[in-house]
């Protein structure tokens, strides 16, 4: 069986890890994100007697993942410092000369509950993390989605809640869904984090509000299977009961599939791959690198 490389490449630490081809993972590091050079160092020494036949990477973005395109493997337009423009495919390739797969880490995550999690079986499904930012990835047709790059499902518009005061906190839309729903817009919605709200206070429901207002469009244009729902703000399990019902009452029966008529418990889950997600995410796409 072939050893392969997973890099889970988020904007707070890198996860990175090696496994095989039937998702196991036999070994994972991580440490802080820093700058470029001092952290792709800890890659590369981590990786340098791992003998990998692949590498797959899953990046926070917006990244380029398109291959033949002039920046290809590059995070692009990152506000965090130091790792905009940065070419990180092109300097894992100074060093180790094996296939490599480059994507978001929503599209991997979704690729790797689609290999070997929660959605396995299907062609279809859809990743949503709703943690510091939003983001999803999704398979469909048994590919992961991109277009002219990769999409930017956290960044849709969402009609208001209609007690929330809170102007959004993303910096290109304000109140897109991102700036209503991810952790810290809960945060300074609340003057409190997420995880020390109580299950019953009313932040769930304004979050379930949004979130499954999302939901429903994904549903309505992408038409996924199963939608898988990671991240550390979903660690809220009463988030999933409240979803659910706002879907279905959004939808109001519009979509005549069984999955989404009656219960939907099966419909949208938790990763089943829990906290390995992400690093699960890179393993997939490093066995898609081997193929
Ligand atoms: P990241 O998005 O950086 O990869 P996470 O998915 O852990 O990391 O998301 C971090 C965000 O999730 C923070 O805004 C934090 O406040 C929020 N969060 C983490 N744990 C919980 C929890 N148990 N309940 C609610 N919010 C949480
Ligand atoms: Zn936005």
């Amino acid at each position: 069986m072939a050893i392969l490389g997973a890099i889970e490449a988020g904007g707070t630490k890198f996860v990175c890890g090696t496994g095989d081809e039937q998702g196991n993972v036999h070994d994972r590091i991580s440490f802080p994100t820093t700058t470029p050079q001092e952290t792709m160092e800890q890659v590369i020494k981590y990786f340098s007697d791992k003998k990998v036949e692949a590498l797959g990477v899953g990046s926070f973005g917006p990244i380029d993942p398109i291959v033949g395109s002039d920046t290809y493997g590059y995070i692009t337009s990152t506000p965090k410092p130091h790792w905009a423009q940065y070419n990180l495919i092109g300097k894992l390739k100074e060093h180790f000369d094996v296939p490599t797969t480059f994507d978001t880490d929503v599209n991997g995550a979704a690729l790797g509950e689609y290999t070997w999690g929660a959605a396995q079986g299907l062609d279809s499904c859809l990743y949503i993390t709703v943690g510091t930012g939003v983001g999803a990835g999704a398979v469909v047709g048994g590919r992961l989605l991109h277009g002219l790059s990769h999409p930017e499902m956290g960044h849709i518009l969402v009609r208001r809640h209609q007690d929330d005061h809170f102007a959004g906190f993303c910096p290109y839309h304000g109140d897109c869904l991102e700036g209503l729903a991810a952790g810290p817009a809960i945060h300074q919605r609340w003057n409190k984090a997420g995880a020390e709200l109580g299950p019953d206070h009313p932040a769930w429901e304004m979050e379930a509000h949004y979130l499954a207002q999302a939901l429903m469009s994904y549903v309505l244009i992408l038409s996924p299977q199963k939608i898988v729902m990671g991240g550390g703000v979903m660690k809220q399990s009463q988030l999933f009961p409240l979803i659910r019902t706002k879907l279905q009452q959004q939808l109001n029966g519009y979509v005549q599939h069984r999955s989404l008529l009656g219960d939907i418990q099966e419909y949208i889950v938790p990763p089943a791959l829990g906290d390995n997600a992400g690093l699960s995410g890179a393993l997939a796409l490093a066995n898609l690198a081997l193929k």
